[in-house]
């Protein structure tokens, strides 16, 4: 079942997720759900707290992407980062490589902003599965992004943290609109 996306403005953005101590139905579903709404929408990826769950549970899929390129290892092993997808994601943990490098990012949140934001080029992940195993995911290219933007939300922090004040500046009205709209119950 497709959800409703959470926009910029609504508290639940800036909330903690909580851990996921058992899957059970209702993770199931919400996960299933996750998938399509974030499909339907054409997204990368998205968080529990974009669909109004603050917990620790993201889905992604960047195999539709074809002109930004990944690289990923699962459990230590390359694998063709298409085939992995969706990627479903319970209580990460996030290590960073110190390098970073800027590119383009939008949010399912936020429609319409996009802006260049410095991220590290390269992430391993430790996280848990709906099947209760344990895997670690290394990535690099746009899922390494990708990955970093989800788990972000997962902690309650948005893009537009991470953005330069000069980019942040310049979207301030746009942000500030979305924010009154959201509060607003338009959005
Ligand atoms: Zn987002």
């Amino acid at each position: 079942m497709r959800l409703p996306i959470v926009k910029y403005g609504n508290p639940i953005l800036r909330a903690q997720g909580k851990r996921v101590e058992q899957v059970d139905e209702r993770i199931r579903t919400l996960a299933a759900d996750m998938v399509e709404t974030m499909r339907a929408a054409n997204g990368i990826g998205i968080a529990a707290q974009q669909v109004g769950a603050a917990l620790q549970l993201t889905v992604l899929d960047i195999s539709q992407v074809g002109d930004r390129p990944s690289l990923m290892k699962l459990n230590g092993t390359e694998v063709d980062p298409a085939s992995a997808m969706p990627l479903i994601l319970l209580n990460p943990k996030l290590l960073l490589d110190e390098e970073t490098t800027p590119g383009n990012e939008g949010c399912l949140s936020f429609p319409d902003i996009t802006a260049d934001i410095d991220r590290a080029i390269s992430v391993q992940v430790e996280a848990e599965t709906l099947d209760g195993e344990t895997v670690l995911v290394e990535a690099a290219g746009l899922l390494a992004r990708a990955l970093q933007h989800e788990v972000d939300h997962l902690n309650g922090i948005l893009f537009i943290d991470r953005m330069s004040s000069v980019s942040k500046a310049s979207l301030s009205s746009r942000l500030k609109r979305l924010q009154k709209e959201t509060q607003r119950g338009w959005a």
